[in-house]
């Protein structure tokens, strides 16, 4: 049997995958087990920020697995203390609780919120508003969250307390408001899974001012616009609010599972010993990762996202076969004539992977790529969008 028959025999249905085997990288340059190489606009769904094997990320990563792999949360760990420092320092926010994804990122938010708004207001304020069209993650709660009936329908009953908003408008978030006993209101800055459309400033800050008006949490799901995906550490920085929560986990550690959630100073003392918990949050390994990531998220980075992220807006704003394109930094969807999934074919034909994102798609390049690579990329993706 080939691998992909074992795969196919042995690994659980859950995934359509490409026919194509990845088998290495340098960069944001991939290799199939024949040796054909791909330019990577995907980065692994935006979590190799510094694309496959970033040399200063494997250093720093095989010098902790050689020191010390994991040790529980039972004790102090040096890679730990110092992630939880630097986020807490280039975010303003006060506390941070590691985990190991993304649905856990959220799934420890969404516990922050109900607890808050149960010591502050009462059990009863437990309903949490998200928006429609998002996605939160898989697990039974975070699915809750995810306003997409789609996600929904086979593994009811889900977590209750979850009410969907239609993302940008600032009258039925009031409503909602008024109607339910709040926690929180919990949003993406750009939807990614649901097509990667940016929230207007103007709804978010409503939203601020609502929660601030009700003692409400606002909790940013970072999970994939974070860690300079945006073109900004995060991306509510770019949306002029402090979020009371944030939570991030696919770009944080640069290739490996971390979820990290960011606690606002109010909410310092909400967890107690016991309150919540993970065996594997904050592991040694995973943190040197997102040490190694985070340090070189610098200014001047940001700067080079934005300009890379200008140079495809306007390459494909006006390419042929192209509707529209949405997004912000390198995190950008694009709307097509021809179907999605054709055009990804097309372009892993000619050595480019892009992904889909409902029915666009989408780009998530490593942060790093070349201008070089990117030119080449983006040229190949045009070809591929053009009418016949
Ligand atoms: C990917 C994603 C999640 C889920 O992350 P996992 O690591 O797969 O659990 C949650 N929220 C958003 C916005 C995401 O993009």
């Amino acid at each position: 049997m080939d691998m992909k028959q074992i795969d196919q025999q042995y690994i659980a249905g859950t995934y359509a995958r490409f026919p194509l085997q990845i088998a290495s990288g340098n960069g944001a340059l991939l290799c199939d087990e024949q040796g054909k190489e791909y330019i990577d606009l995907a980065s692994g769904i935006a979590v190799n920020t510094f694309g496959a094997s970033d040399p200063l990320w494997v250093e720093a990563v095989t010098r902790q697995a050689s020191t010390l792999q994991h040790i529980s949360n039972l004790y102090y760990t040096e890679p730990c203390a110092t992630l939880a420092q630097m986020l807490c320092e280039r975010t303003g926010m006060s506390k941070v609780f590691f985990s190991n994804s993304g649905a856990e990122a959220n799934e420890c938010a969404i516990k922050a919120a109900r607890l808050y708004a149960a010591g502050k207001k009462g059990k009863e304020y437990a309903t949490i508003i998200t928006l429609q069209n998002s996605f939160h993650g898989r697990t039974i709660t975070t699915l809750a969250a995810t306003g997409q009936d789609g996600f929904h329908k086979d593994f009811t009953p889900l977590t209750e307390g979850f009410v969907y908003c239609p993302a940008n408008d600032v009258e039925a978030l009031k409503a909602l408001v008024a109607e339910h006993k709040c926690a929180a209101v919990m949003m993406e800055p750009v939807q990614g899974e649901g097509g990667v459309v940016p929230l207007t400033k103007e709804f978010v800050q409503a939203a601020r001012k609502l929660c601030d008006d009700n003692d409400m949490l606002l909790i940013f799901d970072e999970v994939q616009t974070g860690n300079g995906r945006t073109g900004s550490l995060y991306a509510y920085m770019q949306f002029d609010v402090t979020p009371d929560v944030v939570s991030t986990a696919k770009g944080l550690a640069g290739g490996l599972p971390l979820g990290a959630t960011l606690l606002c100073e109010k909410l310092q003392d909400l967890f107690t010993p016991g309150s919540h918990g993970s065996t594997f949050g904050g592991n040694p390994v995973c943190c040197a990762g997102a040490i190694s990531i985070l340090s070189r998220l610098t200014d001047e980075l940001m700067e080079e996202v934005k300009a890379k992220s200008h140079y495809i807006f306007e390459e494909l704003g006006s390419a042929d076969g192209v509707k529209s394109v949405t997004g912000m930094g390198l995190m950008i969807g694009i709307e097509t004539v021809k179907e999605a999934g054709e055009i990804v074919s097309a372009c892993m034909e000619q050595g480019v992977l892009v992904i889909k994102a409902k029915t666009k798609v989408r780009l998530l390049p490593p942060l790093n790529i070349t201008m070089e690579q990117l030119t080449k990329a983006i040229a190949v993706l045009k070809a591929a969008c053009k009418e016949n």
